[in-house]
């Protein structure tokens, strides 16, 4: 999607009025993009026409090209669309209840050992409780997931009715000193008015703070239907949208959010209980734009960090001090995150870098081949890129062994990162404070 966004826009170069006719052109590509993204269509027919209406007539702001303009008001319609501002879990039960409900095998078991392990770190107690009682293998998962966690789970067994699972969950939840739990559900491969009946008993049975509609974002369309038909029945407070990590095209997530009108509060992006994220709207919203995660970036980088040095690195990329040197400690830095390939998708300039190496499924041997170049070259040069020049760049080719055209396309790439990363600490509302990590 982010491709297509940015070279709809391409041709939109010059200045003046928005008129009809380069608006209409542009939106042609906007709502194919978005179509191709799978946004359910009436979505995508209300969203083109609420950013005619609005950019219609209006002046192009002085430094602004036409394109810029448009896509400003694209990407602050999309916003909105997809939320507006991004909405945490509320919690006010003691101990606090958190359902989990959706399709079988949406994530819902593994939503809920993130989301423990999420609130942890933010110094609460979970306590799990599987109330998936049709499968066996359903209550060994979160169990197991609970052991790795080494946090307290109801020990739920086949013969147990979910019902009476979760009341009694709660009475053990506190006598474990626990002040949130996450109630586990089954789900079924299809709707099904049982599992419907099953799920408004635990609702009444427990009054959950929050109930999580969990969907796998690699369903498209369908998770939007799906999605509907559970808010009408249980009214559900949020969305988690998993799979992000693979080719999902982000799709779901804006059409559930305008067909049910409850917001995305989680994205999982891994299999691993720490890739889980908070969903910013106007973050994800950049990104269908194409202009990268930087933000999200910063803060999974976070969490691998002692604070002082996080706040460190903000301070230079604010003042533009962001050097290779610090390049590569970051990068070393998040190859201990494991992901490395949702983290480069993330970084502007390089999630082409990926592409152009038609290298995508190994970002590892590329992470190894920036280091490699980095490795080679001074200290003074890390420090101040800009001495770089010809000769140098033959010298720092040659010393970590790769070609000059991937010196030059790395320091291109770093380049376009740190001017990127300038733009968005410094720039435009609230984005320059540091978001704090849980
Ligand atoms: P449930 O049936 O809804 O409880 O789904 P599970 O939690 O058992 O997940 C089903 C499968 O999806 C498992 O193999 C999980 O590892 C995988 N999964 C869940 N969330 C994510 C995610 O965010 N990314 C990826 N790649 N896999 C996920
Ligand atoms: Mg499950």
């Amino acid at each position: 999607l982010s491709d297509r966004l940015s070279e709809a826009f391409k041709n939109f170069k010059g200045q003046g009025r928005l008129d009809e006719k380069n608006i209409q052109d542009g939106m042609r590509e906007v709502r194919l993009a978005l179509l191709e993204a799978d946004v359910n269509f009436k979505v995508v027919k209300e969203f083109v026409e609420k950013v005619k209406e609005r950019a219609l007539g209006q002046e192009v702001q002085k430094n602004l090209s036409v394109g810029q303009q448009v896509i400003k008001i694209v990407n602050e319609e999309l916003t909105l669309l997809l939320g507006g501002e991004q909405e945490g879990l509320v919690l006010k039960g003691k101990p606090a209840k958190i359902m989990m409900v959706g399709l079988q095998g949406a994530g819902k078991t593994t939503s809920a050992a993130k989301i423990a392990l999420y609130l942890r770190r933010k110094k609460y107690k979970p306590y799990l409780v599987p109330a998936d009682v049709y499968r066996p293998a359903a209550i060994e998962q979160l169990t197991v997931l609970a052991k790795q966690l080494d946090m307290p789970v109801y020990p739920s067994t086949t013969e147990m009715n979910p019902v009476d699972i979760c009341r009694d969950a709660i009475v053990k939840a506190e006598e474990a000193g626990c002040d949130v739990m996450l109630l586990d559900t089954a789900g079924r491969l299809h709707i099904d008015e049982l599992l419907m009946e099953e799920l408004a008993g635990i609702k009444a049975a427990c009054s959950p703070d929050e109930i999580l509609f969990v969907a796998d974002a690699m369903t498209g369309q369908d998770a939007v239907n799906v999605a509907a038909t559970f808010d009408e029945k249980l009214d559900v407070t949020g969305v988690v949208l998993t799979k992000m990590d693979g080719d999902a095209r982000g799709g779901a997530a804006l059409s559930i959010k305008s067909v049910t009108g409850k917001c995305v509060k989680f994205v999982g992006m891994g299999e691993k209980l720490s890739d889980l994220e908070l969903f910013y709207p106007d973050r994800a919203a950049s990104r269908i734009l194409g202009m990268g995660d930087v933000l999200s970036l910063i803060e999974k980088a976070q969490s691998v960090m002692e604070e002082g040095e996080a706040e460190k690195l903000t301070e230079k990329f604010r003042k533009a001090k962001f050097d290779l040197e610090d390049f590569r400690t970051q990068m070393r830095r998040m190859k201990k995150i494991g992901s490395m390939g949702s983290i480069l998708k993330l970084i502007p300039g390089l999630g082409g870098l990926s592409k152009q190496l038609g290298d995508i499924d190994m970002p590892d041997k590329e992470l190894n081949r920036i280091e490699a170049i980095i490795s080679s070259m001074t200290m003074e040069e890390r420090k101040t890129p800009k001495l770089i020049n010809p000769s140098r760049r033959k010298r720092i080719a040659k010393g970590s062994g790769v070609e000059l055209a991937d010196v030059n396309s790395m320091l291109k790439n770093f380049d376009q990162m740190s001017k990127m990363m300038k733009k968005m600490m410094g720039g435009k509302g609230g984005m320059g404070k540091m978001p704090q990590m849980p």
